[in-house]
This record gives C-alpha cells, structure tokens and sequence, in this order.
C-alpha cells in the first residue's frame, strides 16, 4: 500500500460535521483546498494584486507576472509544447463552450457529424447540441457496455468522411471509467478528425502529457485538482488555435479597435476577454505546484490502492451493487443500495460526517443506458485513506439497518 498522509495539509479536515470527523468523498464534484492554495491567493491579495496588461505600474507589473507565471504553470503541468497553447478559462464547461463557439462554429456545417459518448458529462453534449440547433450536424453517439466500458471499436465505428470532430471524456465522472483516449486520437487522426479530450476527471488523479496524447484540445477545470474556482484550461494545438475566431470580444483580446475595424490579439489573449480571474490563476498554479510536490505517480499509486480497497469492501456488502466495473477505472465509485434511493443515502450518511453525491451526476444518458435514475458516487482524491472507506462501509451498514 501506497501511504499519503495529506489530510493535515487541508484546513477543512481541522472540524467535525455533525459531531464526526469529516469523511470527504466528494471530489469528482469539487476537491478541497491545501492550506498553500489559500496561502497564496491570500498573499497575491495582500501584497501584489492590480489589474494586470493594462499598467506601467509596480503592482500591475508583479501581477501580471504572476499570471504569466500561471500559464507556464498549467503548460508545464500538460507537458504542451508551447505556453501559447494554454487559454485560461472559467472552467472545463467554459473551455468546451470556447470551442463549440469558435471551433464549432467556424469549421462545422450541416450534413458534417461530431462523435460524442453515452457516458460524457452534460458539459460535453449540450454545448454540441446549442450548436447543432443552429448548425444542423449530427452528433453521433458511442454506446457503453453494462460494465461502463466504452469500447474503441464502438468508437471508430462512427467513423466516416463526414466526421469533423471526435470530443469525449478521459475519465468518466459518473463511473470512473477511463476511456482509451490514446487510441482514438490515433485512430481519428488518422481519419484528420481533430479530437477534444475532457480532462475533468483525468488530471488530478494521474499525470497527463498533451503531446504524448496527441490531443488537438484538452480541458480542465482548476477546483477539481485542488485549486479554486472559477478557474480552467483549455489546451489547444497552437496551428489550430490560431485558426480560431474569438467568441468574445472586449478589453485585453484586441490588437486595436476603431469603429471601421476591429483587429485581434494571437491566442491565447484573443481568447482571454476582459478582466481574468488573476487571484485563481495564482491560486491554480499553487495547486498545480503542491501536486507536482507530491508526485502525480504517488497520487495514482495511493489512489488505486484505495480504489481497489473500496471495490473489494463494497462488492462484499448485502444489498449493494457497484455500478460501473470497467476494467480500467479511476478514483470513483458508483453503487446503488437496494431498496434505498440514493438520496436517502446520502442523506445518512451526512449524519456521519461522510459526504458523497446522490444523483444523475450530470449524465443522464449514461445512467439511463444503464436503467438508473441516480447511483450513489464516492469520489476519491489524495487525502482519502483506508479509514476513510472503513467508515463510508460502516455507514452504509446503518443504511441498510435503518431500511430493513
Ligand atoms: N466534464 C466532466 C467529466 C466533469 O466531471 C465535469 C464536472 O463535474 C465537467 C465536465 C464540468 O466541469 P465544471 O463544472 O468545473 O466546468
């Protein structure tokens, strides 16, 4: 077993929630914040924060250094060849949007079809489908399996001369698969369809390198790897990037603006209008550092470990049956509780200072191809232990105590 003791270096830990130790297992929706997160947004607010671009002044400039800094940092993290390649976004729903927007819009037209999978999060369909009602392409569908799998062959199989984009999830947020997403880049690429990856539920949970992948867009969200808010990532290859319109016009994307014409920044700043988040910038780049401190292989090691400790002490409970059993799987898990909606689940196990998510996930159609309305999810990150999944065992046994 893989150790990390890391509860001690998030504050939230330092409380009971309803007279329990807080049993976190909530992340895939948002992860905690590490004391060096809130520590350097603190100190940027204190000590350097300005408007950045747009001042010759000393705060001005640290500040923008500080964002500048920030994008170094996310591009470091993705392994992406070129800082130029990273457009900072409010978030993963943001950064699809940017490229349905953009992208989408430029290059899609009717009769074209994107590929999607029954098990992406709603940020990944209904940007698709906005588009599709003022395009008119077809979105086309790959299935899952009963187990959650989503197979290459079902992917590629949609493939054909009409086929513009393939956008699907690293890692599935409703039941932890992790999709081959290598080998449908390579497979699409070999078609020339570029290819968006979800990352959401990827890149806290192991290390992710753009090029290596191939990935022609990649997207994140900052508050699911430890950092704050209002904060993500679009990566875009720089060649496609560069073929993009803005989709928002303001302050900072100009070149210059006259009421005749209007010219534009190169990317990423065409894509960055008005005022950024520049406090979550510096709050995502202390993230990003306090992980690569620890090490993402030591986070996926200590993680899997709890996964496989989680997967074996679940399937041994009466009455409770894990949903999504893909053999390649990351950080979460799905289960239903028989005779129990899983609201009430998670409403007693709050009880016990255990929170978990009861619901569709932002998923509906991968729950309703697996004949679910709502799964209980437990959703790992680093400072999960044993103890953890000791204690969301014993709660789920005064479930099932409650409801016999
Ligand atoms: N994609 C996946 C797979 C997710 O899990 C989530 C959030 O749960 C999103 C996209 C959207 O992320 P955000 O709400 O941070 O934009």
């Amino acid at each position: 077993m893989v150790g990390l003791d890391a509860k001690k270096d998030f504050p939230v830990f330092d409380q009971r929630i309803h007279g329990h130790p807080l049993v976190y297992l909530d992340s895939g929706a948002s992860a905690q914040k590490p004391r060096c997160v809130l520590d350097a947004m603190t100190r940027f607010y204190e000590t350097d924060y300005a408007n950045i671009h747009r001042g010759v002044h000393e705060l001005s400039q640290r500040a923008t250094a500080h964002y500048d800094e920030g994008r170094r940092a996310v591009q470091r993290f993705l392994n992406a060849a070129h800082e130029d390649e990273i457009v900072f976004t409010s978030g993963a729903t943001d950064a699809i949007n940017l490229v349905a927007a953009s992208w989408g819009r430029t290059f899609l037209k009717a009769g074209d079809e994107i590929v999607l999978t029954q098990l992406e999060h709603h940020a990944n369909i209904v940007p698709w489908q906005l588009l599709q009602e003022q395009i008119g392409f077809t979105i086309r569908v790959a299935p899952i399996q009963s187990n959650g799998e989503v197979l290459l062959a079902d992917v590629t199989a949609l493939f054909n001369e009409k086929t513009k984009l393939v956008s699907v999830t690293h890692v599935s947020n409703a039941l932890g698969t992790i999709l081959p997403v290598e080998k449908i880049i390579a497979a699409a690429h070999a078609k020339n369809i570029p290819v968006l990856i979800d990352g959401s539920q990827a890149v806290s949970h192991g290390s992710v390198d753009v090029q290596k992948m191939d990935a022609d867009f990649y997207v994140f969200s900052g508050h699911k790897i430890y950092g704050p808010t209002g904060i993500g990532a679009l990566y875009g290859k720089r060649a496609i990037l560069k073929t993009m319109p803005p989709y928002q016009g303001g302050g900072d994307m100009i070149e210059s603006v006259t009421f005749e014409k209007t010219t534009y920044q190169e990317p990423p700043m065409r894509f960055e209008a008005g005022t950024p988040p520049i406090a979550e910038v510096v709050g995502l780049a202390a993230a990003l550092d306090y992980v690569a401190g620890i090490g993402m292989e030591k986070i996926a090691a200590h993680e899997a470990d709890l996964l496989a400790y989680g997967t074996e002490k679940l399937a041994a409970l009466d009455g409770v049956r894990l949903v999504g059993t893909a053999p390649h799987k990351a950080s979460i898990l799905s289960f239903v509780v028989e005779g129990v909606h899983p609201h009430d689940v998670g409403t007693i196990l709050d009880q016990q200072g255990i929170a978990i998510r009861a619901g569709h996930h932002c998923a509906q159609p991968a729950m309703e191809a697996l004949g679910l309305m709502a799964t209980v999810r437990v959703s790992l990150g680093l400072y999960n232990t044993r103890g953890d999944i000791d204690a969301l065992v014993d709660g789920l046994k005064k479930v099932r105590e409650i409801f016999s």
